[in-house]
């Protein structure tokens, strides 16, 4: 305890420490309510990124003065809480050009796996053979950031598309849960089909009558195709 402290705030420091403990070198406010939950106190340089990541962050929901401070007070404890959050919540700009309309019932978020779980696959051609033969584009594209990989190859064969999922997709991104392509027999086949099953892909085929499920790639395609149709005409090069 600091020494130039007199008897009475000794007292008084040892006092209020009850309330307190220290775990992993953080200090705790103890939990009535929850024993095996301590409430973790707030450093004053934390307490502005706090209220950002429960208010104003794309996941928070700009929650109203009452319905953030019920939030905040189970995770962080802090001097003066309340009147930060009602502070930071009333002169937040966003929910000020939003008026009165406050969202007060909680989010409920999409749930995404993790990047590279989930791919989309598509072939696009025949387009003009260029100078190293290539005719065709295979492209992927990754659901949750849409992250598109594409490869030139010379044929729609099976070999060329297995090729360029194994060397761009699983060594580069590593292996996804689940693909999705189409019924073609560049993806249909049984070279494909024991990649898969050796590496427990799960290879969904988009049907004919559902053409949105695999809507991503096929979005992107029209965009990429028509740059790349552009460009091979001019140019006839990889
Ligand atoms: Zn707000």
């Amino acid at each position: 305890m600091p020494t130039h402290l007199d008897t009475q705030q000794r007292a008084s420091i040892k006092r209020k420490s009850r309330y307190f403990i220290v775990l992993d070198d953080h200090l705790y406010k103890k939990n009535k309510d929850n024993p095996n939950r301590p409430i973790r106190v707030a450093k004053e340089s934390e307490i502005e990124d706090i209220l950002y990541h429960m208010h104003s962050d794309p996941l928070a929901g700009h929650f109203s003065v009452d319905e953030m401070y019920r939030r905040v007070k189970i995770r962080y404890y802090w001097p003066q809480m309340f009147n930060d959050v009602r502070q930071y919540v009333r002169t937040c700009d966003e929910c000020q050009r939003r008026g009165k309309n406050r969202r007060t019932e909680p989010l409920h978020p999409i749930k995404v796996g993790q990047p590279f779980d989930r791919i989309g696959m598509d072939i696009v051609g025949p387009l003009p053979k260029t100078k190293n033969g290539n005719m065709y584009i295979v492209v992927a594209t990754e659901y949750l950031t849409k992250w598109p990989e594409a490869r030139a190859i010379p044929n729609a064969k099976a070999s060329s598309v297995v090729s360029f999922f194994y060397e761009d997709i699983i060594c580069r991104h590593g292996c996804p849960k689940e693909i999705l392509t189409d019924r073609g027999t560049h993806f249909v086949n049984e070279m494909l089909a024991s990649l898969c099953d050796n590496l427990g892909v799960k290879h969904r085929l988009s049907t004919a009558y559902h053409p949105q499920t695999n809507g991503l790639v096929e979005r992107f395609n029209q965009t990429l195709c028509e740059a790349i149709a552009k460009y091979a005409n001019a140019n006839k090069d990889d």
